[in-house]
């Protein structure tokens, strides 16, 4: 493989797809020795077939607002790889999402998929909706109107979508009883993230956060380090934030920073429980304000607009948001003021300058694919739950995402260890996750 070739290929076919091309450089940049250590890869065109989604369905969603104007927006579901599992991946409800969007999504989630141990392969979707400022009434003709089309293509054993930025419980919620409606099967495994009472799994809402805070764990211990007593911040106070400050302020760290959009809240105490809850009405109340929380604790939490998280002085930054959230400068300002470690929680949560900052100048870092596996991870045991029709106490749920994600670091360990002893997690994550997909497209033969 010429890692320069093929791209330069794919930004002629696709100009202007840049977070789309940027997921495939840094993958094709840390497979290429392995894989040309393999003819049968290259004869067989691995690379030109991975990089490719399998397909991408498009569609029109129509639905009325509050005020009764008609409102359109677009809906996409890309069906990325398929080599070892049905199609499995969130909805993305934002107003920034395009195809470019969905396909790096949809790339990064088929070798997320492979790293979870479990069988799936890998898809995104979701639409340019904006949930910023609707009402709940819209999220659910929203929800209905998009379904109207989704569900033609997608079932339990074929594509299974779930959560992502802008889809929580309540999205699924809506889009799974428009799909029952509609396709006339009561099969709860078709979408996944669902409620506890009618097929979801325990902790999946949890999942993520929990997840990433484990395997953070994992790579601390690797490095002779201990989570107890570390300042954290992490960026976003949505779903994914709130797993990750649940579950680092229950292992003894205290996290001094969550941020939004609008700014960043300092908490120089640390985050306490009435806080993490409330990031729950925050998200619900769509108004995506960080702000809201030093209005409601005063005193605790200091609001300072148009800062993000990354100005905090901290040992571990946890990125939680958005892809590209954290630039290089991003990066040198969180070393200068101490930082020693970034587990990326968002996919793709770092930009590729502030990966080589923190890689060359000693500082951990892991990749969102590796750190935020344990979302899906659950989604594949809320798969399997719902397959077996019966549900799981949250000790056995903890129990097997805890072991999944100690696979995932042993994974990152085997094939990124360089020879210092020090470990590459994005070379790791990346080969290994890629090997899975690369021996499973082989032995399925050219198709
Ligand atoms: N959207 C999440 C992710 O990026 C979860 C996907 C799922 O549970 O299918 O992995």
């Amino acid at each position: 493989m010429n890692t320069n070739e093929i791209l330069a290929k794919l930004r002629a076919k696709y100009p202007g797809e840049n977070e789309y091309l940027q997921a495939v450089q840094e993958v094709l940049e840390s497979v290429e020795e392995v894989y040309n250590q393999h003819p049968e890869f290259e004869k067989a065109k691995i690379v030109e077939r991975m990089v490719e989604p399998d397909r991408i369905f498009t569609f029109r969603v129509t639905w009325v607002d509050d005020q009764g104007q008609v409102q359109t927006n677009t809906g996409y579901r890309v069906q990325f790889n398929s080599a070892i599992g049905p199609y499995k991946g969130g909805l993305r409800f934002h107003k920034a999402v395009t195809p470019s969007m969905l396909k790096f999504l949809g790339f990064e989630q088929t070798f997320k998929n492979a790293l979870t141990t479990l069988p799936m392969g890998g898809a995104k979707g979701g639409s340019d909706f904006d949930p910023v400022g609707k009402s709940n009434d819209e999220i659910m003709r929203f929800c209905q109107a998009f379904m109207l089309e989704l569900w033609q293509c997608i079932g339990p054993d074929q594509d299974i979508p779930a959560g992502d930025v802008g889809v929580g419980g309540r999205e699924i919620g809506y889009l799974y009883g428009m799909y029952k409606k509609l396709a006339r099967q009561y099969n709860t495994g078709v979408l996944t993230g669902k409620g506890s009472t009618w097929g979801g799994s325990i902790l999946r809402p949890e999942a993520t956060g929990f997840g990433a805070l484990y395997f953070t764990q994992h790579l601390l211990e690797k490095a002779g380090k201990d989570i107890k007593g570390k300042k954290i911040a992490l960026s976003g106070f949505g779903n994914v934030a709130w797993g990750a400050a649940t579950k680092a302020t229950e292992l003894g760290a205290k996290v001094v920073a969550i941020s939004g959009p609008d700014g960043v809240c300092h908490i120089p105490g640390g985050i306490t429980k009435e806080m993490i809850d409330y990031m729950l009405v925050m998200r619900a109340s769509n108004r995506n304000k960080v702000e809201d929380m030093a209005v409601k604790f005063p005193g605790a939490c200091e609001f300072v607009a148009g800062k993000k998280a990354w100005s905090i002085p901290v040992d571990i930054a946890l990125p939680c948001a958005f892809q590209n959230e954290l630039s290089e400068d991003d990066a040198k300002e969180l070393a200068a003021n101490g930082c020693w470690c970034c587990c990326e929680v968002s996919n793709m949560g770092c930009q590729p300058g502030a990966i080589h900052y923190f890689q060359n100048n000693g500082i951990l870092f892991a990749p969102g694919k590796a750190v935020n596996a344990g979302g899906v991870a659950t989604s594949g045991l809320e798969m399997t739950q719902n397959a077996e029709h019966i549900s799981w106490d949250a000790k056995e749920v903890d129990d097997k995402l805890h072991f999944i994600m100690k696979s995932i670091h042993e994974q990152c360990v085997k094939f990124g260890t360089r020879a210092d002893g020090s470990v590459d997690y994005v070379k790791g994550a990346n080969i290994a996750g890629f090997m899975k997909v690369a021996t499973a497209m082989l032995e399925q033969g050219t198709v």
